[in-house]
């Protein structure tokens, strides 16, 4: 199984994205996340793209096609995988099919989720998350049961650099100049199908197994 989850920054493609993966065995290969995880050990390219992350910019292509590349690389790759936040650009979807093209496999399918803006703004200024394990929480939707600590693991609960509103902004309109083509990219070679990326976690869970169940059939 090897699935794209395609959409704006705050319509929980990560959130879903951990639960399909481990239904399936396969590993969620998430940009964002490995760029933070470099930015924690204080990498050279951790610290690269900080500056970028910070502002709510792409951090750029070359540096996360590298990253993708290498991680494919990895024996628990080869099952399949789950991409999260990647592709983000036309430049990167390209590089991914170069690196598909070389391994003679391809996208079985690729999941967009449609989420009003009001709803990405109000999700994205009230995340939290867990420093211990990664686990996201909402200030207001899905508080955790004692202020400021992980339900799961007791770890401090903290805001995102770039979870504040201006940055957030920044955020949605870098979506909508440099990911948004990619909606046309991915439906020109029929893969992509639609999921409404509001409601309750299940719904969405539910209508993201029929699509991809669909392809499975293909
Ligand atoms: P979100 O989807 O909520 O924006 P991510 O964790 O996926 O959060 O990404 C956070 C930041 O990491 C992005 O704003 C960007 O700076 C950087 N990033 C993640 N994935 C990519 C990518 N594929 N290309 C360029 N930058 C990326
Ligand atoms: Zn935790």
């Amino acid at each position: 199984m090897r699935l794209i989850f395609l959409g704006p920054p705050g319509a929980g493609k990560g959130t879903q994205a951990r639960m399909l993966a481990a239904e399936h065995g396969i590993p969620q290969i998430a940009t964002g996340d490995m760029l933070r995880e470099a930015l924690a050990q204080k990498t050279p390219l951790g610290l690269e793209a900080k500056a970028y992350m910070d502002r709510g910019a792409l951090v750029p292509d070359e540096v996360v096609i590298g990253l993708v590349a290498e991680r494919f690389g990895r024996p628990d790759a080869l099952s399949g995988f789950l991409l999260d936040g990647f592709p983000r650009t036309v430049a990167q979807a390209e590089a991914l099919d170069r690196l598909l093209k070389e391994r003679e496999i391809g996208i079985d399918r690729v999941i967009f989720f449609e989420v009003s803006e009001g709803e990405l703004l109000r999700r994205l200024t009230g995340r939290r998350v867990c420093r211990g394990c990664g686990a996201l929480y909402h200030m207001v939707s899905s508080p955790p049961g004692t202020a400021g600590r992980c339900d799961r693991c007791g770890g401090e609960l903290y805001q995102r650099d770039d979870d504040n509103e201006a940055t957030v902004r920044g955020r949605l309109s870098v979506y909508r100049t440099q990911t948004v083509p990619l909606l046309d990219y991915y439906r020109g070679r029929n893969l992509l199908v639609s999921v409404a990326g509001e409601g309750p976690m299940n719904d969405i869970a539910r209508s993201i197994r029929q699509a991809v169940a669909a392809a499975r059939g293909r």
